[in-house]
């Protein structure tokens, strides 16, 4: 496919009282629209993001900033069942499902389960592997250019941290499995962790060192990333997409409240909500929203208690996580199937508070606030990132679950190269958007 560049500026056509007209549209402006759409136009492509509120509502401000090489072996896997049977019998546990009739929430769940399987962790490993060590590449030259300062990228490592038997064997499987596929990792005692983080206060037996794995500001990447691609000329348009107007197999129009824009190509990049996008097109996506909580103790500059963390950490046994960021201290974990609901439920925060509780007193932590977060979950582990079917000209970039900012750069790149028709730079075949039709 090529792409139609156009001559004059979208912002001339809008000062004109014309229709705006794009190379192509994105709709969502989170960590993966925006990688998108820097990929784009470095390829040389008019680019508009049409966002309805990305610092409220997106998944990519309030996560943990991880950027995790350490995470090869996909979600849906061996004995994932079963635990998560365990936990839900728990209020307080990191996994909740909402019972829910929902045809299309069954459809994911079904899929969830048949994807639990060891095949399926092999197939998904080198994919992942590949695919999150070719991002971490191209982060660090983004991160290298000036305006990323922000982005606070640490190349730190990560320690995955255990305390019981159960997750000392857990960690140490993961492990074997890093060191199989290729990672450097180091198997530490509980000594071995306090030398790489003295800081650590939780009573812990050992860790994993993950040492290709990195830190970041979450927030201050995407603020990065939006004034780097409106720098290089990319539109920000403020609003929610309302219909998508189509002509046979292509989307002709992209509608807001106030304006319709037409592109050549259309991403779907809306996080959780892309399903509801392709929906209109045709097209159920096996995608669910599955909620994370965070809360962030801010440094004592301002007006919060410093730590002395400097290592992001996930302590296995309870599925919580610990990022240091410029700034403050961000816990964060749990896991809900329950729909677009993005309320909080304090039971399933208290674990993560009283962590937080733990490094920062109780004083700091209770004004703060909860984030809660909807990760675009796909069934598989795996992303979409393809063409969707039957369509000419509408592309999706979504279903990161748990690695949306550490996959966003390669997302992008992979989409430029589709839509230029390009020999993509990794395998997308495991990306397919109907590979479970
Ligand atoms: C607690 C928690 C911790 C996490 N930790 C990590 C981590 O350490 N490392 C990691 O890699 N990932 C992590 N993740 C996952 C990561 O945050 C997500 O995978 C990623 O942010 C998804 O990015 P996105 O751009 O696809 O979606 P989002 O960031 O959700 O962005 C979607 C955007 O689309 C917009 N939108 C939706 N519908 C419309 C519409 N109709 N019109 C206009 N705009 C629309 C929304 O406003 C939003 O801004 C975590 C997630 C959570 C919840």
């Amino acid at each position: 496919m090529t792409i139609r560049m156009h001559t004059d500026s979208p912002s001339f056509k809008q000062k004109a009282g014309m229709s705006e007209q794009f190379d192509t549209v994105i709709v969502g402006g989170g960590m993966v629209g925006l990688s998108c759409a820097k990929a784009l136009r470095d390829q040389g492509a008019s680019v508009a993001v049409v966002d309805r509120d990305r610092y409220t509502e997106a998944a990519s401000t309030g996560n943990a900033g991880m950027i995790v090489p350490s995470h090869i072996v996909p979600l849906s896997a061996p004995g994932v069942i079963a635990k998560g049977m365990k936990w839900l019998m728990n209020p307080e546990s990191p996994l909740y499902i909402k019972p829910s009739a929902d045809p299309a929430f069954m459809k994911w769940l079904w899929a969830f389960q048949r994807h639990c399987t060891q095949a399926h962790v092999d197939h998904g490993i080198p994919v992942l592997r590949d695919s999150i060590l070719a991002s971490l590449e191209l982060l660090d030259a983004w991160c290298s250019q000036e305006g990323f300062e922000r982005a606070g990228l640490k190349h730190t490592g990560l320690l995955m941290l255990h305390f019981g038997e159960k997750a000392r064997q857990e960690n140490l499987e993961l492990a074997d499995i890093a060191e199989k596929a290729g990672l450097e990792i180091e198997r530490l005692d509980r000594d071995g962790t306090l030398a790489l983080e003295p800081a650590l206060k939780t009573d812990i037996s050992g860790s994993v060192y993950f040492r290709q794995d990195a830190r970041v500001d979450p927030e201050g990447l995407l603020r990065a990333m939006e004034a780097h691609v409106r720098g290089l000329g990319v539109t920000i348009i403020e609003g929610a997409v309302r219909s998508l107007q189509r002509s046979g197999r292509k989307v002709v129009g992209i509608k807001t409240a106030d304006r319709t824009i037409e592109a050549n190509h259309l991403v779907l990049a809306a996080g959780s909500w892309t399903s509801k996008l392709t929906k209109g097109l045709g097209t159920q996506l096996l995608l669910q929203p599955a909620k994370g909580y965070s809360v962030t103790i801010p440094d004592a500059e301002s007006g919060g208690v410093d730590t002395g963390m400097n290592m992001p950490c996930l302590v296995t046994d309870q599925k919580i996580s610990i990022t240091p960021m410029p700034g403050g201290i961000r816990f964060s974990g749990t896991l809900g199937l329950q729909g677009y609901d993005l309320s909080v439920d304090e039971r399933r925060v208290k674990p993560i508070r009283r962590h937080a509780a733990l490094y920062c007193g109780e004083e700091h932590v209770s004004p703060v606030p909860t984030w809660a977060g909807l990760r675009p979950a796909s069934p598989d582990g795996l992303p979409f990132v393809g063409p969707l079917p039957d369509m000419d000209n509408v592309w999706v970039a979504s279903g990161h679950g748990m690695l949306g900012v550490t996959l966003g750069p390669i997302t992008g790149q992979l989409i430029a190269e589709q839509i230029a028709g390009s020999a993509p730079s990794l395998d997308t075949v495991p990306f397919r958007v109907d590979r479970f039709a």
